[in-house]
């Protein structure tokens, strides 16, 4: 075993780990008694329901991680990453074309492998638990369209940077840096009118109480708001949600149906307010910007070894190419992007507390924010006690009583 080969199996085996042993502290501190901020708000019985849904959720997270480590090792040590490869070059198709069919069977044996999990998890958990509306139907049409999807716009993207790096030289990683960027800006400008529909209807918020009070409220604090949409969020789950997306004109904030259905107009507008808070707080065009960077980071990184043949090596490959170079330099690179992805959920979770209290300081008080948040953890049987480790390493947003002290903490007025 050479020196790549030993990182990789070391950062697959304590992540594995580290995940495992944060799972259980996870676990552990699922507390009996309810918090006191949740009395009235939760009945006991829903509540022993939510404990019970963390337990279902994070053991079958751990069969399906399990189940993928042994799927991944077992492919690797028996050379399949090389028998692919001879397979697929016997098939004389260029350089482009094999790495778009080598990448391409490698992603879509995956997607075969994690459908069974996929389906246990819409079907059987989430029924369980009363989330899942998703028709057979719909999920099936959800996995041709998304199918179709990647293989029209990742297809094209992943021939890009193929053929940058097989023909442009030494500097394919900044033309591919450049590509890349212009691509995913284009597509985010697109997917909320292109995109996002081929999977959700979205309908302007019709006249009345709520759409003149979000209005009222947006027109306070100088957003031009034309687009707020209603996605039928209840198509697939009883959960609720609101989100941004797109940029410049083609901005708009989405309410779920179901969150509509289960709120006040107050607390509705402090959803908003907070969404709102996002884009006036900057966190929109940061997180774009540390996006941008973080990808020119690895396309230099991906061009350094894509030399180094020892790389190849540890994967049994007889060839050195840049498509099989790119799914090894990605495995080559997870440690970094573990520990990047703490510092991003960091930063994600600063921003949730700057978008509350923008919410709380726009709209002159905290209250509806608070119960807005409470009905949410409810509804969606959020845990309430998370153990700090697990937060640290994987939660985007604080647990939900932090953010209830945060809010009473700020003074109104
Ligand atoms: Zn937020």
């Amino acid at each position: 075993m050479n020196i790549y080969a030993i990182i990789i199996l070391i950062t697959l085996t304590i992540s594995f780990i580290l995940d495992l042993v944060t799972e259980i502290l996870n676990l552990k501190s699922l507390r009996k008694e309810l918090p006191a901020a949740f009395e009235g708000v939760y009945d006991r019985e829903q509540y022993i329901k939510s404990q019970e849904y963390t337990r279902v959720r994070t053991h079958f997270g751990f069969v399906t991680s399990a189940f993928n480590l042994v799927i991944a090792l077992v492919f690797w040590f028996a050379g399949g990453f090389n028998y692919l490869d001879q397979i697929v070059r016997g098939w004389e198709l260029g350089n482009i074309w094999t790495g778009l069919v080598y990448i391409g069977i490698l992603l879509l044996a995956r997607s075969i492998i994690s459908l069974p999990f996929s389906i246990y998890s819409t079907f059987v958990i989430e029924e369980r638990f009363g989330f899942n509306k998703t028709t057979p139907l719909t999920f099936v049409l959800d996995i041709v369209k998304g199918t179709l999807l990647a293989l029209i716009i990742g297809g094209a993207a992943l021939a890009g940077v193929l053929a940058f790096f097989e023909y442009a030289g030494s500097y394919a990683w900044f033309y591919c840096w450049i590509a890349v960027t212009i691509f995913s800006l284009f597509m985010q400008f697109i997917a909320p009118t292109w995109i996002m529909p081929l999977f959700n209807k979205f309908t302007p918020l019709e006249e009345g109480e709520l759409r003149s009070a979000i209005l009222a409220y947006a027109d306070s604090v100088k957003y031009s708001l034309k687009n707020v949409f209603v996605m039928d969020g209840s198509k697939r789950s009883s959960k609720s949600n609101a989100f941004f997306t797109g940029f410049g004109k083609n901005k708009r904030i989405a309410l779920f149906d179901t969150l509509i259905e289960k709120h006040t107009v107050g607390e509705l507008v402090a959803v908003l307010a907070h969404e709102i808070g996002h884009y006036k707080k900057k966190h929109i065009w940061q997180g774009m910007i540390i996006g941008i960077l973080h990808t020119g980071i690895v396309f230099y990184l991906l061009s350094i070894f894509l030399s180094h043949r020892g790389l190849f090596e540890a994967f049994y490959m007889e060839h050195m190419s840049v498509y099989a170079g790119l799914i090894f330099f990605g495995m080559l690179y997870s440690p970094i992007e573990m520990i990047l992805s703490i510092f991003m959920q960091i930063f994600s979770r600063k921003n949730e507390y700057e978008a509350d209290r923008y919410a709380v300081e726009t709209t002159g008080e905290g209250e509806n924010m608070i119960n807005a948040l409470k009905k949410l953890s409810v509804h969606n049987l959020s845990n309430l006690t998370p153990h700090p480790w697990y937060v640290f390493l994987n939660y985007s947003h604080p647990p939900v009583l932090q953010r209830i002290r945060a809010i009473r903490a700020i003074n109104v007025g």
